[in-house]
């Protein structure tokens, strides 16, 4: 196979290159999504060489190419009358192996192109958990900051007005994501519940008392900090004593630092869109209580952290600089946990030279191409968003299982599961790594892993 390094600086051969190519062509303005497609070619040359039939089946060319998409208006009314449109989407990516799942985002940086690289890494995470799940993501450019509670039910209601006839227990099973929480899936959840006359297992993420699963909100970040652990275990280590740095300061944030500490890793820095804090003594249970309070129930900003505790010091967003000063400073692990693209090619240089040597990426496709290429370069312990934040969707899928099934496990069940799943995920990346002539590059195994199966799949259902 031709490796043509001319056309567009990659690696990537004649065919993949072609693909890529249309993809940009066809997808004007959606740069994550040509981000995303391209990290995937880049493992995959090899697959297509070793198996021709996933040429001839066009497989790829079809995976790029959304089922179904769904663009929609989104009327509402604040507090004080004023009307209100925002746009609404559901990008129903890829059904070759189960109902469309994935999460939605509530955030004004929403738009297509950031939805469909999101729904085109969830088919192949979905792939990784072993879960019969396919992948689609949706969402608004609308912005929860600052909105009453609510406010914020009349727009989830008016969504989910439009929404509802799209999705279905087994057609399409949104959750959250950034900007979607427990509040939000709430406010969705009863608004479908009364248009399709139906209380099922529509939504993932639900309230305890009403069909949700125990270690749902936890698995996500318990997930990335079991991936850390295999990832240490080959070579000898744990995360007991580890320096660690945390971005974001959501869900998933807060859930890694909780088993880090737990772990008695120590954990020095979050994050929110405005800035940073680095704690140099450390995050424990008392601050991490004050962080879940501010940020879930008073909906503060992180840089009240550092005026409660004084071993801590605040950093605002500095929009001159390159590169982002939260990644430069001395630790051993690095869990981004806030958005796509938060570490750029200076970041991970600055991570490597500052003596990090693993990083778990608990946030989706945080990092850009020449960052991947420089922690791959460097040889480090790796794991990229889909493989490293798949506990998530996981626990939505074994919250779809209680549901079908009208059961609920104890914590202790679920959380064993979600283990069991992110151990052969690990397990999984280092075969199919290896399989491939790349022995511990976690982006290749991920991505090659994620892509057979959906592959075959595709292969026996036709032509479709
Ligand atoms: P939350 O909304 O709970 O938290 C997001 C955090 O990231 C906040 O601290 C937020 O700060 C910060 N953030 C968001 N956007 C930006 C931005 N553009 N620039 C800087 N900071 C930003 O979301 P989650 O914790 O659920 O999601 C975090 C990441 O994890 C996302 O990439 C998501 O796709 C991924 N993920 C989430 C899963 C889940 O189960 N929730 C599953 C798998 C992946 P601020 O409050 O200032 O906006």
């Amino acid at each position: 196979m031709l490796i043509n390094h001319a056309v567009s600086g990659t690696n990537l051969s004649d065919y993949s290159n072609e693909i890529l190519a249309s993809v940009k062509a066809k997808n004007p303005a959606e740069p994550e999504f040509h981000q995303a497609v391209q990290e995937m070619l880049e493992s995959l040359d090899p697959v297509f060489e070793r198996h021709p039939e996933y040429r001839t089946a066009k497989i790829m060319e079809r995976l790029v190419e959304p089922e179904r998409v769904i663009i929609f208006r989104i009327p509402w009314q604040d507090d004080q009358g004023t009307y209100h449109i925002n746009r609404g989407f559901r990008v129903q990516m890829n059904s070759a192996l189960g109902p469309y799942k994935g999460g939605l985002r509530f955030h004004p940086s929403v738009h297509l192109g950031i939805l469909k690289f999101l729904a085109f890494e969830q088919v192949f995470k979905n792939s990784l958990t072993t879960l019969p799940m396919g992948g689609g993501k949706g969402g608004s450019d609308f912005d929860p900051k600052g909105k009453s509670d609510n406010e914020v039910m009349r727009f989830c209601q008016s969504l989910m007005s439009e929404l509802f006839r799209h999705v279905g227990p087994n057609t399409d099973v949104p959750a959250g994501d950034i900007g979607v929480g427990g509040r939000e899936v709430g406010f969705l959840f009863g608004q479908y519940k009364r248009l399709a006359n139906e209380n099922t297992g529509v939504l993932t993420g639900k309230g305890l008392n009403w069909g949700g699963s125990l270690i749902r909100l936890e698995a996500t970040g318990y997930g990335a900090v079991y991936m850390a652990a295999e990832m240490l275990a080959t070579r000898g280590e744990s995360l007991e004593g580890k320096l660690c740095l945390v971005s974001g300061s959501g869900n998933v944030a807060q859930h890694t630092v909780d088993k880090l500490i737990q772990l008695g890793a120590k954990v020095v820095t979050l994050s929110d869109s405005d800035g940073y804090i680095y704690d140099h003594a450390g995050l424990n249970p008392e601050k991490l209580a004050f962080v879940m309070k501010l940020k879930n129930e008073r909906r503060g900003r992180i840089k009240e952290y550092a005026e409660r505790f004084k071993s801590a010091t605040y950093t605002p967003v500095d929009p001159g600089r390159v590169d982002n000063p939260l990644w430069d400073h001395k630790a051993q692990c690095a869990f981004p946990s806030a958005t796509q693209n938060e570490i750029n090619g200076t970041d991970a240089q600055n991570l490597v030279r500052n003596g990090v040597y693993l990083v778990s990426e608990g946030a989706n496709m945080p990092t850009t191409l020449e960052g991947v290429r420089i922690f791959v370069d460097a040889n480090i312990l790796y794991a990229p968003g889909k493989a490293a934040n798949a506990g998530g969707v996981a626990v939505s899928g074994l919250e779809m299982s209680q549901n079908a099934m009208r059961e609920t496990w104890s914590r202790e069940e679920v959380d064993r599961r979600l283990h069991q799943i992110m151990k052969k995920i690990h397990s999984n990346c280092v075969q199919t790594a290896e399989r491939y002539g790349t022995p511990g590059n976690y982006v290749n195994g991920a991505n090659i892993a994620g892509f057979l199966k959906v592959a075959d799949a595709m292969m026996d259902q036709g032509l479709v």
